[in-house]
């Protein structure tokens, strides 16, 4: 995204005092970048973290959940409190990019952009505390562990809202594909749950030359893996999203010999919590009925994992709103769908209203892949509609005012 000097973006008061310090904040990213670090190990990035915001002045809580941080700044008398919420850790996967800034730490990597996401939040906090004006209470939350879909849990457990009450909570990915700078709301869900199976199918292993003395767990195997479709197919409602994923099967070693037992392991997702819990029940049963249609036997732990992310339609509808007004209908996608992806910001939305939104990062490649690579033309629009959000929030009703 190319942003001319004499666009409305630049002329607006919030863009030009955020490009003031751009380039410090595009630096700020790159480090993390280069310096990546994994689920509750953000130790130095939440470190580079506090530091800035108690420069900015904020009353700062660190080691919240481990590394986490909760930023406060409260102006006027307003009593209404808005949380912002940022992800800080890495992914174990080996950069491909070649950046210059490329990871230093060979097996991690920022591939999901949640540099990014930090160097947003902290570039609108700053404007937050130098130039916004607002009646009322703002709330930064900087979260480890968003990739193993731990740290909103943990924050929670160590009693987030509770400590630092908000009356909504919002929070934002950047997606590739999506135009840059262009923005992206849905209500109701917003991105799928994600559950897991483990399956064993235990048979009685043999020689390969004589199956009719053995149970071939390979056999059942294959045949459950097709019939684990029929639930998406014959027993979910055709209106519904769901997905079974079998990513991974093992079983056997040598080709001419029946083992003993063959071991899948499934993803499963679904936008519907009643079609998460119809999942949950029918895959079980159908691997223990498949199993035993051939004698085997099939053993079966189900991991719930994170619930699906649903959007509050009030708040929703007012992120959108502010969208529309600070950057004009042409970077508000009309009808942005779900994403089967996932994210522990579900567990902060059943705590508490708010709405997860979504930032096109332009073309390139997906989120978690060796050749991510985040865009820095998007913190800007980004951190710019985080500072919209907030001075119209602690303001309401929603500001008309010409920018
Ligand atoms: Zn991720
Ligand atoms: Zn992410």
């Amino acid at each position: 995204m190319n942003i001319a000097v004499d666009s409305p973006l630049v002329q607006d008061r919030v863009a030009r005092k955020i490009r003031t310090y751009l380039d410090e904040i595009i630096a700020f990213r790159r480090d993390l970048h280069q310096n990546p670090e994994l689920a509750f190990q953000e130790k130095r990035t939440s470190n580079l973290v506090v530091s800035h915001l108690a420069s900015y002045g904020y009353q700062i809580e660190h080691g919240i959940a481990g590394t986490g941080i909760v930023a406060t700044l409260k102006k006027g008398e307003g009593s209404r409190i808005i949380g912002l919420r940022a992800d800080m850790d890495a992914l174990p996967i080996a950069e491909a990019t070649g950046l210059d800034y490329a990871s230093r730490n060979k097996s991690i990597m920022h591939a999901c952009g949640h540099d990014g996401h930090t160097a947003i939040l902290l570039a609108a906090a700053r404007y937050l505390a130098e130039f916004s004006e607002f009646d009322g209470t703002v709330r930064l939350i900087f979260q480890p562990a968003e990739e193993i879909g731990a740290g909103a849990k943990k924050l929670l457990a160590e009693g987030l809202f509770e400590r630092f009450p908000v009356d909504a909570v919002f929070g934002l990915h950047n997606w590739p594909d999506v135009p840059a700078g262009s923005f992206g709301f849905v209500p109701g869900p917003a991105m799928a749950s994600v559950d897991q199976a483990y399956i064993k199918v235990v048979g009685k292993g043999g020689h390969g030359a004589e199956p009719h003395r053995g149970v071939d767990p390979v056999l059942a195997s294959a045949s459950l893996i097709t019939a684990l479709q029929s639930i998406v197919s014959r027993n979910v409602d055709p209106r519904e999203m769901a997905v079974i994923t079998v990513g991974s099967i093992h079983g056997g070693s040598a080709s001419n010999v029946i083992p003993e037992s063959v071991e899948l392991k499934l993803t499963v997702r679904t936008f519907n919590e009643a079609v998460r819990q119809q999942l949950s029940e029918r895959i079980p049963a159908l691997a223990r009925a498949q199993a035993e249609s051939f004698g085997a036997k099939a053993e079966v732990e189900y991991r719930f994992g994170f619930p699906s992310v649903l959007n509050h339609a009030d708040e929703t509808a007012f992120a959108r709103k502010v969208a529309l007004q600070t950057f004009g209908d042409e970077k508000v996608i009309a009808d942005f769908k779900p994403r089967t992806a996932s994210e522990d910001f579900a567990f902060l939305l059943q705590a508490r209203p708010g709405s997860y939104l979504f930032v096109g990062n332009g073309d390139g490649a997906p989120l978690h892949s060796a050749s991510y690579d985040f865009n820095d033309e998007i913190i800007l629009p980004a951190a710019h509609y985080w500072v919209r959000l907030v001075e119209s929030y602690l303001s309401s009703p929603v500001s008309t005012t010409t920018l």
